[in-house]
């Protein structure tokens, strides 16, 4: 494909200036050219005046009626005038300052506007595309986003060039059997119709050779390095002791989930191979992931191995520890909690420990990551909550071991489409069931006005021996944002319920001690009801709290307002979300609505990914979302799930690696450093 790598400058019009000009854009070379994708296609067609809609771009035939005529006006202005009739319409023609064309549009002859159609005046003004008949070069024309850059004459013209010289190279790059399978247009085809196409049809078959085309490039590169994760990384063999790990599970007070007997089956599967784990846990709050990753660190422990379970918060680490504790002691276990208040002597008897092999499970927050924790033998790491972390901070952990096992867990439910985008090199398992006996939470959603009974109905819930939560989205007042703020909120709730019930206050400004000693406060229940901005968000577990208050609800989004509601529900009381919120949006009523009638994450993901759309999903750009050109995530997820299943087969075939017919996708595949194991771009 070399003669579609030469400079753009070899086309005839493009001079230096030219050359300048496609750069600022991005296009370097002839191939560039061809691949830059049009931004819509003006619709070229003849329409008669009925077809047409107000304000919309119509070209439209018809004889010349009344002599034209030209007004001149302002310095260099002039507008000409004249009636055509098209079909039974007489209509009013405007041409502005175009006043020598006056003798093109003689009385009598054929001639073909094109402009913007005025429905109430039977008017069109614009330009005259043709004096005569009009010969139909394409239906449809295609509009490009230049940003100012160069005009569109000429740009169209230097693509008409490129495919007319050019054009004959363009080599297929799919495989010819899935052309065929999805009856593809050809590349060489497509690009032509992409540009210059005839038909809508053809616009259309283009545009779809070209989505599959981009899901299919982009899932092959994931799969290539899975494939290379798990396969050139030298993962390890950890024969753990089956006997030991169900003598572990038998000693839970609770049968396993089908889901999660499944996702411990995955992960030890996993452990065992002599591939590395690579995986993603996503399960929603509450459906039992803690679980399955202890079984996963014992496993690892009867291996010979140390485990490591990294969490984002000091709080969640201590809970953790706690209940790992719990676990696992009876069964001989050594675990430890490292964080950031773990200091001096005390952190220097726990690392050397952790290297002399004394401490089975290693369980902290980003303080894991520090140069001088060193393991003995480190087998398998887990992250909780993933997307918090760092790309970075998950790979020194990871590099504390020798391609230990990893797992990555996270409560936030992703829509399937954006876990195989984002998540595409990992294996996935899903917890998509919660444990039995679970109640599901009863949520409600109250005006400002109705806060008086909201708390009225919540006294009832403390009086009968529970607790509650309430969530404000801001620590103080604001100038700028009329929010509800913790510490007012504190107050206005200390003094309602005073002598009767005692409110706790937490916020993200608290020191991790101060934090640390109100949490454990209101987990002995000494303090009925917590205030509190967004930290209580991840993981905390108080299975005696039964109502989430969350005020200005309108102004958090769906995933965030199901993970706070994940806080209740956690223990066999009935639990109550009620959302206060006013909103004025109609984003912001749909997603009250949603809350109040689901309380499946999955389903949530899938609404907040519609009404957010994939970009803004996860809050930041840095998502490591890809962009594509002409495909569209949510739209064209069902071409996304097939692309991803044709790369996977295509990558485990070994024909693909030797195959001369795949040629041109191994070099993408080289170019991109997949195969070195390097992170996609
Ligand atoms: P997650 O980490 O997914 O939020 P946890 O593992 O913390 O969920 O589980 C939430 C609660 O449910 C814990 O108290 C846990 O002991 C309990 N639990 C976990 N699995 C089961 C199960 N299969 N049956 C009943 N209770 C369970
Ligand atoms: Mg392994």
């Amino acid at each position: 494909m070399m003669e579609l790598d030469q400079p753009v400058s070899v086309l005839k019009g493009a001079g230096k200036e030219t050359v300048e000009s496609l750069a600022a854009i991005g296009v370097m070379t002839v191939g560039d050219l061809m691949e830059f994708v049009p931004a819509r296609y003006d619709d070229m067609r003849l329409k008669s005046p009925e077809e047409a809609a107000h304000d919309e771009k119509v070209t439209i035939e018809g004889t010349v009626q009344t002599e034209p005529s030209v007004m001149y006006y302002g310095k260099k202005k002039s507008r000409l005038t004249f009636k055509m009739l098209s079909g039974p319409h007489l209509i009013n023609v405007t041409f502005f300052n175009q006043p020598y064309l006056k003798k093109k549009a003689a009385i009598g002859e054929t001639v073909t506007v094109t402009g913007k159609w005025d429905r109430h005046r039977l008017a069109v003004s614009g330009q005259l595309l043709e004096a005569g008949a009009y010969s139909r070069g394409s239906d449809f024309e295609a509009v490009y986003l230049l940003r100012n850059a160069i005009p569109l004459k000429p740009f169209r013209k230097l693509v008409k060039q490129a495919i007319e010289l050019y054009g004959q190279f363009i080599e297929e790059t799919l495989p010819t059997r899935l052309i065929q399978q999805y009856r593809l247009m050809e590349r060489k085809e497509a690009i032509r119709a992409l540009h210059f196409p005839h038909s809508h049809d053809e616009m259309k078959q283009a545009r779809r050779r070209f989505v599959y085309e981009e899901f299919f490039y982009f899932q092959l590169k994931m799969q290539a390095l899975r494939k290379t994760i798990r396969e050139q990384s030298g993962g390890i063999v950890q024969k753990y002791d089956l006997a030991k790990l169900k003598s572990l599970i038998d000693s839970l007070p609770f049968e396993l989930t089908g889901a999660q007997k499944k996702a411990v089956n995955d992960i030890c599967a996993d452990m065992k191979s002599p591939y590395r784990m690579n995986r993603l846990l996503q399960g929603d709050v509450g459906s039992g992931k803690t679980a399955v990753a202890t079984l996963a660190l014992y496993a690892s422990v009867t291996a010979g191995y140390q485990g490591a379970l990294m969490v984002p918060t000091e709080i969640l680490a201590e809970q953790h520890a706690q209940s790992l504790h719990d676990m696992l002691a009876p069964f001989g276990l050594t675990t430890a909690l490292l964080t950031g208040t773990v200091k001096g002597k005390k952190r220097k008897a726990l690392l050397e420990a952790l290297e002399a092999g004394e401490i089975d499970i290693l369980i902290g927050t980003h303080a894991l990551i520090q140069d001088d924790v060193v393991f003995q033998k480190l087998g398998l790491v887990i992250t909780d909550e993933q997307h918090r972390f760092g790309v970075n901070q998950r790979r020194v952990l990871r590099s504390k071991g020798e391609n230990p096992d990893v797992l990555f867990m996270t409560a936030t439910p992703i829509p399937r489409t954006l876990a195989i985008t984002v998540f595409g090199e990992m294996d996935v398992s899903i917890i998509n069931e919660m444990p039995a006996g679970r109640k599901a939470i009863e949520t409600y959603w109250a005006k400002k006005e109705m806060l008086g009974r909201v708390l009225d109905f919540t006294e009832k819930e403390l009086q009968k021996g529970r607790q509650a939560y309430v969530i404000c989205p801001l620590i103080e007042e604001s100038e700028k944002l009329d929010f509800q703020n913790a510490l007012d909120v504190h107050a206005q709730l200390t003094n309602h319920f005073h002598g009767s019930f005692s409110v706790g206050l937490m916020h993200g400004r608290l020191n991790s001690e101060e934090k640390d000693q109100v949490m454990k406060a209101f987990s002995s229940n000494e303090l009925n009801v917590l205030v509190s901005t967004t930290v209580v968000e991840v993981g905390v577990n108080v299975p005696n709290a039964t109502v989430m208050i969350i005020y200005d609800a309108e102004r958090f989004g769906l995933s965030q307002l199901h993970q706070l509601r994940g806080r209740v529900g956690r223990g066999t009381e009935q639990s109550y979300c009620m959302l206060i919120a006013d909103p004025k949006s109609e984003a912001g009523k749909e997603r009250m609505t949603a809350m109040t009638e689901t309380n499946d994450g999955f389903v949530l993901s899938e609404k907040d990914l519609e009404l957010r759309g994939p970009g803004d999903f996860f809050g930041r750009k840095q998502s490591g979302l890809p962009e594509f050109k002409m495909a569209d995530m949510v739209h064209d997820y069902r071409a996304l799930e097939t692309a991803r299943e044709d790369a996977k087969e295509l990558i485990n075939d070994p024909a693909f690696w030797t195959d001369s017919e795949y040629v041109h996708l191994r070099s993408m595949l080289t170019n991109s450093g997949v195969l070195a194991g390097e992170k996609l771009d």
